[in-house]
């Protein structure tokens, strides 16, 4: 990939990006989705198989790279995406056991448990 920035999640979306060029490829939302579903199943698998860990990591990173693609299809860009990335971190960090508890195996805001 042409250079790449230290930044994992930008060098794959940018590397995605040539991808599709290099091979003339517009990605269609449809068939984005369904990439992205066989990927998403492919880790599933692998981790219920107990695969090995790189086989793991290698099948989870194809779903990075399928939900990449989902969001070009969609007209989301990098920067977006990456803003989107740290808003979540930003949510994920501010949670507290005062404010979120484990419960029917989630992390769930503790006003929505009954
Ligand atoms: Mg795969």
């Amino acid at each position: 990939m042409s250079n790449p920035t230290g930044d994992s999640l930008r060098d794959l979306a940018q590397s995605t990006q040539e991808f599709y060029r290099r091979f003339d490829v517009q990605p269609e939302l449809e068939n984005c989705i369904q990439n992205f579903q066989e990927e998403a199943r492919e880790v599933i698998d692998a981790a219920r198989q107990g695969s090995s860990q790189e086989h793991i990591a290698e099948e989870a990173a194809d779903v990075f790279v399928t939900a990449i693609g989902i969001c070009y299809a969609a007209g989301v860009g990098i920067d977006q995406l990456i803003e989107q990335v740290y808003a979540v971190i930003g949510k994920n960090d501010a949670k507290t056991h005062e404010t979120h508890v484990f419960h029917e195996g989630k992390i769930r805001r503790r006003s929505s448990i009954a």
